[in-house]
């Protein structure tokens, strides 16, 4: 039978040596990603998101434990994976600033990949594929084509890396806080963007952010980190309808609202209080317990299991451990 997931992370773990300790940016987390979906990867700053983007699109090698790409082991450094993969897989990055060459033209940036991966045999059907990706992102490959990165605006920028990143027709595409670094009025036409070729490509993705409201409308599932630990897992709709983790209680009741049906969803009677640990040497137990309104001294000594208290619902909480 055909797996139904594209991307399985199991036991993952990297760790970091510093001169101060070492940094255990993940620390034992398991995903899957079914296809043609899209998992959200939320936390603050710290909580290790971005660094399992950069492990699973091959960056940094994995210290611990498996990453599965369509069933295949893809847990070696990058220059060791095959070749296929390497293009089947792609990242759009947080600053696309530091990622585009700045002394090359838009169309030789966007086009290198088909070039590298001999997905064109001339300049000319270069320029008409570069066109086109241009297009799929908004920008009029007539004004764009030949221009530089250094006359871009920051969208103007990002739309460039997602044409570069779906060039290759990849199935997986790992967006590390696409928006973060643009004016708010920019966001909306990048995820726009970004939800239009989701469709058409079918693309399966991860998508990395700090902003939950982001996540109701581009991902199908949502996965909260802190501390390097996955702490709640569920479809989108069930996450926010019924967020159990106290830790995503705290992300959703801070977060902004438009509807008074809205403001009723929101979880109440948890603040946001302190902030979060460092994972050079992280709280003992539960990781969230200093911060932790329901906190019982259990929390301090035992670490909770990620464990599935409904279809497709995981927390790691005592609070819903059956032990
Ligand atoms: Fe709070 Fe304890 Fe649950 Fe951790 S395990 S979130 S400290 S109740």
């Amino acid at each position: 039978m055909e797996n139904e997931y594209i991307l399985e992370i199991r036991n993952l773990k990297k760790y970091f040596p510093t001169p101060y300790g070492t940094v255990k940016a993940v620390d034992n987390i398991s995903l899957k990603v079914k296809k043609g979906t899209t998992m959200g990867l939320v936390g603050e700053s710290g909580s290790g998101k971005s660094t399992t983007g950069h492990v699973v699109v091959g960056l940094f090698p994995p210290t611990d434990g498996k990453i599965l790409f369509k069933g295949q082991d893809i847990s070696m450094p990058l220059e060791r994976r095959p070749k296929n993969l390497k293009r089947d897989i792609q990242m759009v990055f947080q600053d696309p600033a530091s990622s585009l060459n700045p002394k090359k033209i838009i169309r030789d940036i966007v086009g290198l990949p088909l070039k590298v991966h001999g997905m064109v045999s001339s300049r000319e059907e270069m320029e008409e594929k570069v066109s086109k990706l241009l297009e799929m992102v908004e920008l009029p490959p007539e004004d764009f084509l030949y221009r530089k990165p250094t006359d871009l605006g920051g969208g103007e920028k990002q739309a460039v890396s997602i044409a570069r990143a779906i060039a290759t027709n990849p199935s997986f595409v790992i967006f590390d806080e696409p928006t973060s670094a643009l004016d708010v009025s920019i966001q909306a036409k990048i995820i726009n963007a970004i939800l239009n070729i989701q469709k058409e490509f079918r693309l399966s993705s991860l998508f990395i952010t700090h902003d939950l409201s982001l996540m109701r409308n581009i991902s199908s599932y949502v996965a909260i980190m802190y501390l390097g630990k996955i702490c709640e897992m569920a479809p989108t709709e069930t996450f926010f309808q019924k967020p159990l983790h106290p830790y995503t209680q705290m992300l959703l009741s801070s977060v902004p609202v438009l509807t008074k049906e809205e403001e009723e969803l929101k979880p109440k009677g948890i603040k946001s209080v302190g902030e979060i640990g460092s994972p050079i040497n992280p709280p003992s137990g539960c990781r969230f317990h200093p911060r932790c309104p329901f906190a019982t001294e259990i929390c301090k000594k035992k670490e909770p299991k990620l464990v599935e208290v409904e279809p497709e619902h995981y927390v790691a909480c005592h609070l819903y451990s059956s032990e």
